[in-house]
């Protein structure tokens, strides 16, 4: 409309500053086709970066191309899973870059090449995504599986793909003209090898015996570290020597001068730390076990969010955009979901119900009722999230439904390849099921991935969680679960010790003061719960039930998002000095 006052945003460039972030993670959940994800830190990564576009950070990605995907599951009747590789075309999806970098493995030099993805934030502002991809001609057969497999292969492979997304990425950012980089951001350990390539610019030919304390810090200036596993073997280790045969006596000798490594091994997380000016872990209590960890590092905390719109479902989008559209654009807003009436939250509520329990029986051929008390459990399905907590007495469950109403409940959730104790909680799972037959219906949703997630977290009437603890970092699907006012039933763990509000935005099992999970105890106070306090509710309160769907979204919601998280990370970590430098950044 002519001569009409421009708006604030006509005074915004989408110019690259000279201030970018490079955002390094070797899994993100760019969108369901595209799988190049496993579970929640693949899930964060691409949340992450969706926020970064909507908030216009100048910010890059690298990761790997994970040809094969990470895997198909299928489950036959007794809940055996097996696995097949995804097939996808990568020149279907994302942009071939002309860029070439060489990295020696071995004494060979391994080209490789990106893929370019764009993600678009609300605003238009674009964050570059480079898949790195070894399946180049010219290097071995074997070379060229180096990217294909997520998580895939034995310690030597995966060793082989950290170099890659490390060293390989730093190179391919450089080559592509992303420079010069303010900060790079390691998005769990695996990418602590991008220190290498920084060690090696900051002596710029200088010998490797020269490395002083200064070059140190020169290049704990430019990184930021994110930790997100709380137990010492979840951090990934490598032989020194056979870290010696991947790249070199020289870098090996580079890592030694830098205080890198530990009596004959290599740790991830012990270089990311001792090289990062900024250090943080994923919720408050995370923190605390980092720092109880690695006393002698000073850890931060940014709690984990979800993307708030990739995660509300359509029909509460439009509930929201009503009463206060600004909600898309600032996640804050969320907070007025406190004015929104009690019976629109129902209604919206019933029509997620509805629509996932279709799919539920279009993908497994059990029709639920959607009057019953729906439970959903989804994750990765390995041992400590013990998914099969529920099922600790079954006859108890039995009573809980003769007593207070009906209940059904939806499983789904991959376990890795290799994690045979995952394979048998699922397995377990459809035992349980097929004991209670009509008694709970029980079903176990195959392939758990972005798309039946959505559905899933807004169409169940409780979200549980019940891993051990302190073992759930932070945990996100309950943030997912409460953008669509499904409250939690969780643990004191991870991020419910911060969104929990006993009985105002969903109940707890346990006490936040116990430091171990104890099994039995567990159990208890789940049955409790469902029997006396969440069930009769549902049942005999359905506006008191709605009550604390609607607070869900309005205390959770509108801080669990990574707008906030991205907001946190731009002023603590990316551009701490003040938010001037932010505005110059984004400006400039
Ligand atoms: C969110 C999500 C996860 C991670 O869930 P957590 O609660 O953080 O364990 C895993 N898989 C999919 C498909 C998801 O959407």
């Amino acid at each position: 409309m002519p001569g009409q006052h421009p708006s604030h945003e006509d005074y915004m460039t989408d110019t690259p500053g000279p201030s970018t972030v490079a955002y390094f993670s070797m899994e993100i959940c760019l969108e369901q086709a595209i799988p190049t994800y496993s579970g929640g830190l693949g899930v964060l990564a691409g949340d992450t970066l969706r926020s970064a576009a909507d908030l216009r950070v100048p910010l890059v990605a690298v990761t790997l191309l994970h040809r094969n995907g990470y895997f198909q599951q299928s489950l036959d009747a007794e809940g055996n899973q097996s696995e097949r590789p995804v097939s996808w075309r990568p020149e279907e999806r994302l942009e071939e870059m002309p860029a070439r970098v060489v990295v020696p493995i071995e004494g060979r030099d391994v080209t490789i090449r990106a893929w370019r993805y764009r993600v678009i934030g609300g605003s238009g502002h674009e964050v570059p995504v480079y898949l790195l991809d070894s399946s180049v001609d010219g290097n071995s057969d074997w070379d060229r599986t180096l990217t294909d497999s997520l998580y895939g292969g034995d310690l030597h492979y995966r060793l082989c793909q950290e170099v890659i997304l490390g060293i390989g990425g730093a190179a391919m950012l450089r080559e592509l003209g992303h420079e010069p980089i303010v900060a790079y951001h390691m998005n769990e350990g695996h990418a602590a090898l991008v220190t290498v390539p920084l060690l090696e610019w900051q002596l710029d030919g200088r010998p490797v015996f020269e490395v002083e304390d200064a070059d140190l810090e020169a290049v704990r200036r430019r990184t930021i570290f994110t930790t997100h596993t709380p137990v010492p073997a979840g951090h990934d280790k490598f032989p020194l020597d056979m870290v010696r045969a991947v790249i070199g006596d020289k870098r090996v000798e580079l890592l030694e001068k830098a205080k890198c490594t530990d009596e004959g091994t290599l740790n991830m997380t012990h270089i990311a730390l001792r090289l990062s000016r900024f250090v943080n872990g994923v919720a408050m209590k995370h923190r605390d076990v980092s720092r109880g960890m690695f006393p002698t590092y000073p850890i931060n905390s940014i709690t984990n969010g979800v993307h708030a719109t990739t995660w509300t479902s359509p029909r509460f989008q439009a509930l929201f955009d009503e009463s206060m559209p600004e909600w898309r654009t600032d996640n804050l807003y969320l907070r007025y979901a406190v004015g929104i009436g009690l019976p629109e939250i129902r209604a919206a509520h019933m029509d997620c119900k509805k629509e996932f329990l279709e799919e539920v029986a279009k993908r497994t051929g059990v029709t639920l009722d959607v009057n019953t008390f729906t439970i959903g459990f989804a994750r990765r399905a390995t041992p400590y999230k013990r998914a099969d907590l529920v099922f600790s007495d079954v006859e108890r469950l039995v009573r809980i439904t003769e007593h207070v109403g009906p209940l059904q409940i939806v499983f789904g959730g991959k376990a890795h390849p290799h994690d045979g104790g995952g394979k048998e909680l699922i397995h377990r799972i459809h035992e349980a099921a097929r004991e209670l037959g009509d008694r709970v219906k029980v079903v176990y949703i195959e392939n758990y991935e972005m798309e039946i997630a959505a559905k899933m977290v807004a169409g169940v009437d409780l979200w549980l969680n019940n891993p051990m603890k302190p073992l759930e970092a932070s945990g996100t699907s309950g943030m997912k679960a409460a953008m669509n006012g499904v409250p939690s039933l969780s643990v004191l763990d991870g991020w419910w010790i911060e969104g929990h509000v006993e009985g105002v935005t969903g109940w707890s099992i346990g006490s936040a003061v116990d430091p171990e999970g104890d099994q039995s105890k567990d159990a208890f106070d789940l049955y409790m719960k469902l029997e006396r306090i969440i069930m009769p509710l549902y049942y005999g309160l359905p506006y008191a039930y709605a009550e604390v769907m609607r607070h869900a979204i309005a205390l959770n919601g509108s801080f669990f998002n990574t707008q906030r998280m991205v907001e946190q990370y731009v002023r603590n970590a990316y551009f701490p000095n003040s938010v001037v430098s932010v505005a110059e950044a984004v400006v400039a």
